[in-house]
């Protein structure tokens, strides 16, 4: 699977953003964004010429894909099982990216940013039900009880990071339990629950053009 290497950092400042690629660093002075509040590159401090339509339109496609970490291939094709749900599409495919077990153990608290969370699954050290999941993109359903596997709870950055999980807020539709290390997802996410800076009618535009 195509993989991007690159400072993550840099994303953000294309972006014009602080997309939190980096877990804790991200709230500290150390943001790259903080101190170098423009786009990377040679012309970055140019001033830019205003945007066409195609061009927020991408803009706001990549904002997506960089937020949940998902290459382009795999994102056209939550954009296409979206667009085969009923409702609005461009809700339907952020609900599906937030499902995603990933983004859910970072949710929960379980990790301090979604790579994280995506390394902690691959790894093992994620269960579904009681079963281990090493999928990141597996789709969670209401009911199932995500936790960290008995086994890994003595790594010490785990440990570290069930101990401040209480620091971080939990979206009303999980709720996280730091003595059990385990999360239950109470409902799938509304629109509303979905806290990102994304207009998904964008994204919606660009791929229907
Ligand atoms: Fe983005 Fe975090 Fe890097 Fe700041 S520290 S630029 S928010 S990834």
């Amino acid at each position: 699977m195509a993989k991007y290497t690159d400072s993550v950092c840099r994303l953000c400042r294309r972006e014009g953003i602080k997309l939190f690629l980096k877990g804790d660093r991200c709230y500290t002075n150390k943001c790259s964004i903080d101190r170098r509040p423009y786009a990377p590159g040679v012309h970055g401090q140019s001033r830019g010429r205003k945007p066409s339509d195609f061009g927020i339109q991408l803009r706001e496609k990549q904002k997506a894909r960089r937020i949940y970490g998902i290459m382009e291939k795999q994102f056209r094709r939550y954009f296409e099982m979206a667009s085969r749900q009923k409702g609005m599409t461009g809700e339907n495919l952020l609900r599906l990216l937030e499902r995603r077990l990933d983004n859910v153990v970072y949710r929960i608290g379980f990790a301090s940013s979604r790579a994280e969370a995506r390394q902690f699954v691959t790894h093992g050290h994620i269960t579904v039900n009681g079963k281990r999941v090493d999928i990141a993109s597996y789709l969670i359903k209401v009911g199932e009880v995500i936790a960290v596997n008995e086994k890994s709870r003595s790594s010490s950055r785990i440990k570290e990071l069930i101990d401040t999980m209480a620091d971080r807020s939990v979206p009303g539709w999980l709720s996280a339990d730091s003595n059990s290390a385990s999360g239950t997802v109470l409902a799938l996410p509304s629109r509303e629950d979905i806290q990102i800076p994304i207009e998904e009618h964008f994204i919606v535009e660009k791929y229907s053009r």
